[in-house]
């Protein structure tokens, strides 16, 4: 192998976040300065997207030559019943019905479910609790749990973030957590607020969830 003459992309391409803003990667997740070793840019089919292909890796033969960029911003807003069809890798943000309830960022690819996030937000409080995390056992370690954590956050940037509990002697969920989400990350202890606290009983401010869905909903 030396240059990149087109054909197929070995399948599966790890993931990796970006958003309007952050600055383009210098180099490949094998650490060569894709400036200096050159990039392509290759159709990824099965994500329905164009990847980056590190030219040093492709000529070395690397099985994970390619990886995409992908724009946490900008997930799509649906509601629970909608199903995806044959689109490529989807990011599917699902609002909650009542405030103390989950929302869910779902990862399609196609029309399976790859991986998915619940999460509760408040914007009064600016508070965010990732409750949940799953990626199918047969896409781990693609970047994939990674992005949906990092989709999760960006709906609240400069929140206090925290996780529900973890599993100390878990190493896989330890590792895990180890890689994803901010530094600030509040890892395995919740910090609910008052409207979100999980089993109060009462029923949300109808002021405070309309604030949580404009957060929810909100495409910037
Ligand atoms: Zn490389
Ligand atoms: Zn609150």
């Amino acid at each position: 192998m030396s240059e990149w003459r087109g054909g197929v992309l070995p399948d599966p391409v790890p993931v990796y976040p970006t958003w309007p803003g952050a600055s383009a990667p210098l180099r490949c997740p094998a650490g060569h300065r894709l400036a200096i070793g050159g990039t392509a840019t290759p159709r990824c089919q099965p994500y329905h997207r164009d990847v980056v292909l590190c030219l040093a890796c492709h000529r070395l033969g690397r099985r994970r030559a390619a990886f995409a960029l992908w724009d946490i911003s900008r997930p799509r807003i649906e509601p629970a019943d909608w199903r995806p069809g044959r689109a490529g890798l989807q990011l599917v943000l699902t609002p909650p019905a009542r405030a103390q309830n989950p929302g869910r960022i779902t990862l399609w690819l196609h029309d399976h479910a790859v991986g998915d996030i619940d999460m509760v937000l408040c914007g009064t409080c600016r508070v965010g609790v990732i409750e949940h995390v799953r990626v199918d056992y047969h896409r781990r370690r693609l970047g994939y749990g990674r992005l949906l954590v990092a989709a999760a956050q960006y709906r609240g940037r400069g929140y206090a973030w925290s996780t529900t509990s973890i599993e100390r002697d878990n190493h896989q969920l330890a590792s895990f957590w180890a890689a994803a989400g901010t530094a600030d990350l509040q890892r395995g202890r919740p910090t609910y607020c008052r409207h979100t606290t999980p089993r109060n009983g009462h029923e949300a401010d109808p002021r405070s969830l309309a604030q949580l869905l404009r957060v929810w909903n909100s495409t910037t």
